[in-house]
């Protein structure tokens, strides 16, 4: 494959070109209720160029993979008739590498009766929990994504990037009220990690039927304790995201913003994104522009201390590029994207942090969120109320809303370890989704969050 992506590179008269071939196989089940929803699987094989010609860019996305010269023309002419100015884009050294994935149980070698009978127990378990178990939704998928990729810089990398993973929903009903539980496992060591989840689908059909008579929280502004799950999710949603650099670049007003040197937290506030952590669902050791991933810091001690790049961002904005270029498959350029972003450790004991708490809110998992700028509202999926220091009842419908900036200001304590809850789903940007990101974290104290009513 390397001498013929070479061979087409090299006929190429743009600027800069690349070529990035996949090879993917996926297969899925999924249960509603009694009934076995849909099942399948899918093998394509297919790939993109991508030229550079004065600062515009030129596609040609493909299936057949024997014609590579004329695809690398049929980009060059594209990006041809848009670039109209100087082309940016940083350089970096071109690497020559091959990675392997190491499975525990291959998932391509298992039939598709044995998945579906993996997940027809977890989902026979939610439905007997509990006569008050309405439905239920569980969900098995998994991919196999073999990449090759190389570039007219002379990089060459063959990746190989397994996925894995299943949903467990349960859904309780006691007349109006409707109540859910959910617990989600996925990861890229192979077959065995979505095996043995029958206590995770007690877990999640015992919270749909717990929170049937739990309260709603009641209103108002607390100190509320997020955990890893959640911390995970507002340091992607909420901040991750206004740090992709073609968001900043494009934003007069995040340009303002997001000024680097600027006070943004307290001493003990570290936001990271790190592709490069091993084993997590954001991780790959080159990202689809041939860099090599890396520990990023976006705030230092408090302070804005970087942003995520592609080459091209990077170029246009004076910095480095950060290893963030991705792309979730062949029919899609790579944009800037978060790997695994978290709220980094700090000092604090659980303990510590809930002992002088008055009354407050831990607030636990996602169940549904929106973000608009700074603005963010993120429906735990459940919560307790802490009192007088200790964990008390549990309660539904915790809705935190707030402002990202002041929301960074108030955190004033962090837990000394993280965790990466192994969940799935992923990120969703410019319509390339679920992207598989990493999300955790440590526990994160915050001051002062508006809690309310769950907006269905
Ligand atoms: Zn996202």
């Amino acid at each position: 494959m390397r001498e013929r992506m070479e061979k087409a590179l090299s006929s190429s008269d743009a600027e800069y070109t690349e070529i990035r071939i996949e090879n993917v196989t996926s297969s899925w089940a999924n249960f509603r209720g009694e009934d076995l929803d849909n099942i399948g699987s899918s093998r394509t094989l297919g790939g993109i160029v991508r030229a550079l010609v004065k600062g515009g860019w030129g596609y040609a996305t493909f299936n057949d993979i024997s014609d590579l010269e004329t695809r690398v023309r049929e980009a060059c002419e594209s990006a041809r008739l848009v670039g109209k100015e100087e082309s940016k884009f940083a350089e970096v050294e071109p690497v020559v590498d091959e990675i392997t994935a190491h499975l525990g149980k291959d998932f391509r070698e298992i039939s598709l009766s044995e998945k579906k009978s993996v997940i027809e127990e977890y989902n026979k378990i939610i439905l007997g929990y509990h006569d008050k178990i309405e439905t239920s939704n569980v969900g098995y998928g998994d991919s196999f994504r073999k990449v090759w990729y190389a570039n007219s810089d002379g990089a060459y990398i063959e990746d190989e990037r397994p996925d894995v993973g299943v949903a467990i929903s349960a859904t309780g009903r006691q007349g109006d009220n409707v109540q859910r539980g959910f617990e989600s496992v996925a990861g890229s060591a192979g077959f065995q990690v979505i095996e043995g989840l029958q206590e995770k689908a007690e877990v999640a059909a015992g919270r749909a039927v717990d929170l049937l008579s739990a309260p709603p929280v009641t209103g108002g502004k607390y100190t509320v304790i997020i955990n890893p799950r959640l911390s995970g999710v507002f340091a992607h949603e909420a901040f991750g995201h206004l740090s992709e650099s073609d968001f900043v670049y494009e934003n007069e007003r995040m340009k303002k913003l997001m000024v680097l040197g600027k006070r943004l937290g307290s001493d003990i506030l570290n936001i990271i994104d790190d592709g490069s952590i091993r084993g997590l669902r954001g991780t790959h050791m080159y990202d689809d522009e041939g860099v090599k991933t890396r520990k990023n810091y976006l705030i230092k001690d408090g302070i804005l201390a970087g942003r995520l790049h592609s080459r091209e961002t990077a170029a246009k904005m004076g910095e480095q590029p950060t290893g963030n270029a991705r792309a979730i498959g062949y029919q899609h350029r790579p944009i800037v994207r978060m790997t695994n972003t978290y709220i980094d450790k700090g000092a604090a004991t659980f303990e510590d942090m809930i002992k002088d708490v008055k009354l407050g809110v831990y607030a636990l998992d996602m169940v549904g969120g929106q973000t608009s700028m700074e603005m963010f509202t993120f429906s735990a999926a459940y919560g307790y109320m802490i009192r007088d220091g200790k964990i008390a009842e549990l309660v539904r419908d915790v809705v935190l809303t707030g402002n990202v900036f002041e929301t960074l200001m108030h955190i004033d304590m962090v837990s000394d370890t993280i965790e990466w809850p192994p969940v799935g789903g992923g990120c969703g940007k410019g319509g390339q989704s679920p992207l598989p990101v990493g999300l955790g974290g440590p526990c994160v104290r915050i001051q002062n969050v508006v809690v309310g009513g769950r907006q269905q």
